[in-house]
């Protein structure tokens, strides 16, 4: 491929509207447009990135029994009537009608229209599993779009559905697509981790997404490299930490006039803010009221809060807390007005010295102790795990990380099969819904991922398995004759050890040519100068770690090649 040839309008500016380095640096580059908010075109640099990763997830897929098909994007509403989506998935769904007034979707995502294509066609356990995909444009009205291809309205995605007649055959399955998923990352060049998204009845992990790391994500998540365990923040738990307020083990009140925050009463006993005791008076979703107590350096976690108290309940109001006889800056757990529910942190449990409010203004209680002073009526898991906490398996303190979902593995059970009514015969003869279970990999927010994880200053550093060019020769004098000659001899040698070369053959100052080549991101660059020619040698430069060096000319070509070879993945 030739430079001159080449469809990528570079920029020369900063975009004002991109915040992320991976929209930045793709739009510089001339690989991305923006046609309307969330709406991209993939110029030929990115389509050919988007391609091999395509191609990587295919294999994967494939390897793991997967069958490739191609279904509409645009779906017949009925079937997301049938399943009950219609109405609950919300205005992300692109509703369309035909010239006959007929209701469509643009499909986010296929579990209806899948389901609906094998029912009463897919009829034996002897046929299953079946595990089909496909990669394909799929569409949401995301209320944001934002980050170029980070969170686009239309965007490529690889979407996998199994069914399965037992949860012996699902597990199996999901365990495949786990690993599978494992080695897409891994090939792609993304430094992931797998984070248990939800945990389901049976015991082990239902769901899990895979994050790749990088500061932009917009998903916080703590790990322990100890033992592999990751979560989501909203979903990690920790392992209980005694944390002891002052005191010498007896109950004792104190005047705290006007310290209401958890730092002036730590700053005022010269403790720990853990040491402290942290109450939240809320109402639940029934009208009940609740007093939550968290370690004083912790949040109550709003998820957690949710499954406990309802989705709906709130924090109460001034007029509520008065109401019930809670003093506002000063609530803790002894000496709780009666028919308040009283729900403690888990990891406060074996914790004999609290410092907490007295429910008293102005007053505050050291060394009280559960059991003896006060009985919660609950412990339950309540906080927000913070880096540093620790390993909720091991122990080992946990560290903090963003990370970008690329891609998610769900076992869904029987939920479409049964509302849609598609079901199999088993061993006996009885009519089941099937089991089934999803696989998504988020294909254009892969490309967008893997430029977060690997650029600097000049621009993306491509890794050479999704590279749109593995190698780009630079002669920065094409009309010198013998410099022209070297480059012809180059690009034929390394087109024939099967190496995608590109030629940057422009008529343009040395300088640009190298901004742009660092900019576009090319793993290998061999440059063409006079004085190099003259020995009988061109520069070979590496641009993840930018090192240069002088190679012969009959050297080159093997060298690049056994470098780019060997990191295909
Ligand atoms: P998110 O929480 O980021 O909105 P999701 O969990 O709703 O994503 P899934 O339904 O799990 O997304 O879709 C599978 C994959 O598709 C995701 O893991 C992600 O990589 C990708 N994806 C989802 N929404 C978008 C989007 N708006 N733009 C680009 N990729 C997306
Ligand atoms: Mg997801």
């Amino acid at each position: 491929m030739k430079m001159s040839n080449l469809y990528a309008p570079t920029l020369k500016e900063d975009p004002a509207e991109a915040e992320l380095a991976s929209h930045r640096l793709m739009l510089r580059a001339g690989m991305i447009r923006k046609q309307a908010a969330g709406l991209y075109s993939y110029l030929p640099l990115a389509w050919r990135s988007l391609r091999k990763i395509e191609d990587i997830v295919r294999d994967e897929m494939d390897a793991a029994g997967g069958q490739e098909l191609l279904m509409p994007i645009m779906v017949d509403a009925q079937v997301w009537r049938e399943s009950g989506r219609y109405n609950v998935y919300g205005p992300e769904l692109m509703r369309i009608s035909d010239r006959h007034e007929r209701e469509f979707v643009l499909g986010p995502t296929h579990e209806e229209t899948v389901t609906d294509l094998i029912k009463n066609e897919l009829k034996s356990y002897k046929q299953l599993p079946v595990n089909l995909y496909q990669i394909q444009d799929k569409f949401r009205d995301e209320m944001r779009p934002r980050f170029g291809l980070m969170r686009g309205r239309e965007f490529i995605m690889k979407d996998g559905y199994s069914f399965n007649a037992t949860q012996e055959s699902l597990q199996e399955t999901y365990d495949d697509m786990k690993q599978a998923y494992a080695n897409i990352c891994e090939r792609c060049g993304l430094k992931a981790l797998p984070v248990v998204a939800d945990s389901g009845q049976i015991g082990g992990d239902t769901s899990v997404e895979f994050m790749a790391l990088a500061d932009a994500g917009e998903a916080a998540l703590v790990y322990c490299d100890a033992c592999g365990y990751a979560a989501d923040d909203e979903a990690a738990s920790t392992q209980v930490a005694v944390t002891e307020g002052p005191g010498d083990g007896t109950l004792q009140k104190v005047h705290t006039p006007g310290l209401t925050t958890i730092k002036e009463v730590a700053e005022f006993f010269e403790f720990p803010e853990n040491g402290t005791r942290k109450a939240l008076a809320l109402i639940d979703v029934e009208g009940n009221p609740v007093v939550a107590i968290v370690p004083g350096d912790h949040e109550l976690n709003d998820c957690k809060a949710e499954h406990l108290f309802g989705e709906g309940f709130h924090l109460m109001t001034d007029e509520e807390l008065e109401q019930y006889g809670l003093c506002k800056g000063f609530i803790g757990p002894v000496n709780l007005p009666e028919g308040i529910r009283l729900v403690c942190d888990v990891t406060l449990r074996d914790s004999k010295q609290w410092a907490c409010g007295a429910n008293e203004v102005d007053y505050h209680f050291t060394g009280a102790c559960p059991g003896r002073d006060f009985e919660p009526d609950a412990w339950e898991d309540l906080i927000t795990v913070v880096a540093g906490d620790p390993c909720p398996h091991c122990g080992a303190p946990l560290a903090g990380a963003r990370g970008i979902e690329v891609s998610q593995v769900f076992q869904l059970g029987p939920k479409y099969s049964e509302a849609m009514g598609a079901t199999f015969a088993d061993e006996n003869g009885e009519e089941k819904p099937f089991l089934m279970g999803c696989y998504g990999v988020g294909v254009s927010r892969t490309l967008a991922a893997s430029v977060e994880q690997h650029h600097d200053e000049n621009g993306i550093i491509w890794p050479v398995s999704i590279a749109p060019y593995e190698v780009s020769i630079m002669p920065l004098d094409p009309t010198i004759p013998e410099c022209a000659e070297v480059c012809d001899r180059l690009t034929a040698e390394l087109c024939e050890a099967g190496i995608e070369v590109i030629v940057d053959d422009r008529d343009i100052r040395p300088g640009v040519k190298f901004a742009d080549n660092d900019l576009m991101g090319f793993p290998y660059q061999i440059v063409l100068g006079k004085r190099g020619l003259k020995n009988g040698t061109v520069e070979l430069k590496d641009r993840a770690t930018g090192e240069r060096e002088d190679v012969a000319i009959d050297e080159v070509a093997s060298k690049v090649a056994d470098l780019v070879i060997s990191q295909r993945r």
